[in-house]
């Protein structure tokens, strides 16, 4: 079992209003959604969220990732280590009826926020969506001996 070496727990609304800043780094290898896609430790991603809105003035917040993932190559099954480098806009929803009704009216990720939001789920949501379902090498690796499956 992991535990949560902190809570840093945070309300996304205040964030988004004062404009704040905040940040900090996980272990992938932490994460318990990602048990089965990181292939060991030894890789991070540093976070940051800033409080900020939308283009329409809605409350929202960025959550900007960088770092390294382990993953495993599907060709050579070695490790491949995935780089981290995005910035996302996730929209703030009070509740469900409002988390609805932002899905509707936008192309962006909506995060429900009426309770505070833990941040290393936030960075665990992000990698499910980004990480590659089937990481290679780029260049050569060989595959493993009589298992040339692609
Ligand atoms: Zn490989």
């Amino acid at each position: 079992m992991h535990g949560r070496a902190q809570d840093r727990r945070f309300d996304a609304f205040r964030l988004a209003a004062s404009r704040g800043v905040f940040s900090g780094r996980v272990d992938p290898s932490a994460l318990p959604r990602l048990d089965d896609r990181v292939a060991g430790p030894g890789g991070y991603v540093d976070w940051t969220i800033h409080g900020c809105t939308d283009a329409d003035g809605r409350p929202a917040i960025s959550v900007a990732l960088d770092g390294e993932v382990p993953l495993t190559c599907q060709r050579c099954l070695g490790t491949v280590s995935e780089r981290v480098e995005q910035s996302t806009l996730l929209l703030l929803a009070r509740d469900e009826a409002d988390l609805v009704r932002l899905d509707e009216a936008s192309e962006r990720e909506v995060v429900l926020a009426g309770e505070p939001l833990d941040p290393a789920a936030l960075v665990e949501d992000e990698l499910l969506l980004t990480l590659p379902f089937a990481p290679r090498h780029e260049g050569d690796c060989a595959a493993p001996e009589g298992g040339a499956e692609r």
